[in-house]
């Protein structure tokens, strides 16, 4: 119980892979807040379930960002792991989505840093672990939004990385390939018609076809790396970019 007496937020975390990390932060003792969106009773026992909070602020809003950084009060090990995906062809990919999608999968890190740091720094530890992708160094068409925020939160991480490596913090990103989630399984509909396939070939020939395992990585995979992050072990673990995509990006 490494974590007793630290304090985790994990954004996006009533789903996928941010409950992953969430339940195995509470397994280390940690006092986990939870933010996102979906049933209420089902979150209501999420929160039973793991002794957690939970904040359901909206963080395409920057001041759904401080709402959220407000209420959890000062947070020793921040997961910036909130994210959504659309998948069209880049002349008609629509705006709007465009600025959601670089709101959350980006600059919604930028604002939990900003306010998370100086309780960070006052204390000399802290643990910042951002939720990138295989995208984050390699692209996919029909994904511009996705892949320039997902590039761009790598790039966000390595500034943190210098700019608190003498204060006790770190950060580094977490880059998983697919992940068997909502936001994979949302994405199958527009990947069908983007580029006319069944189900059934986006998953073979789409997802799968990029991981040389042929296999999707399990949620629990990524949070085991989360909790090692956390430990005295990873203290000079700082900027780095770790992939957990069965040799995608090895390619
Ligand atoms: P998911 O859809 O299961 O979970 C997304 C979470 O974000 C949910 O809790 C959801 O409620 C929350 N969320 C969505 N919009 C929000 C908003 N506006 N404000 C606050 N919270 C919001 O997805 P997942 O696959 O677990 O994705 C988690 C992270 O992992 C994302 O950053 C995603 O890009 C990344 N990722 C996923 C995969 C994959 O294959 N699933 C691969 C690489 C990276």
């Amino acid at each position: 119980m490494f974590l007793n007496g630290k304090r985790a937020l994990v954004t996006g975390s009533t789903s996928g892979i941010g409950l992953a990390i969430a339940r195995a932060y509470a397994a280390e003792g940690a006092e986990v807040v939870l933010n996102g969106f979906g049933d209420a009773a089902e979150i209501e026992r999420l929160c039973a379930e793991l002794g957690a909070r939970h904040v359901g602020a909206d963080l395409t809003r920057t001041q759904g960002v401080e709402e959220l950084m407000e209420a959890a009060g000062p947070v020793d090990v921040l997961v910036n792991n909130a994210g959504m995906q659309h998948v069209a062809p880049v002349e008609s990919f629509p705006p709007e989505k465009w600025d959601a999608i670089l709101a959350l999968n980006l600059s919604a890190a930028f604002h939990t840093a900003r306010l998370a740091v100086p309780h960070m720094k006052a204390q000399g530890w802290g643990r910042i672990i951002c939720t990138a992708s295989a995208h984050s160094l390699a692209a996919s068409p029909f994904k511009s939004a996705y892949v320039a925020a997902k590039h761009g939160i790598a790039g966000l991480t390595k500034v943190l990385a210098l700019e608190l490596a003498e204060h006790g913090v770190t950060a580094n990103c977490i880059s998983p390939g697919y992940v068997w989630t909502p936001l994979v399984e949302n994405q199958i509909p527009d990947t069908m018609a983007a580029r006319g396939m069944t189900r059934e070939e986006v998953i073979s020939k789409v997802l799968l076809d990029k991981q040389p395992t042929r296999k999707f990585v399990q949620p629990e995979e990524v949070a085991a790396l989360a909790v090692f992050l956390c430990g005295d072990a990873a203290q000079n673990i700082n900027g780095a970019n770790y992939t957990i995509d069965g040799g995608w990006t090895a390619e």
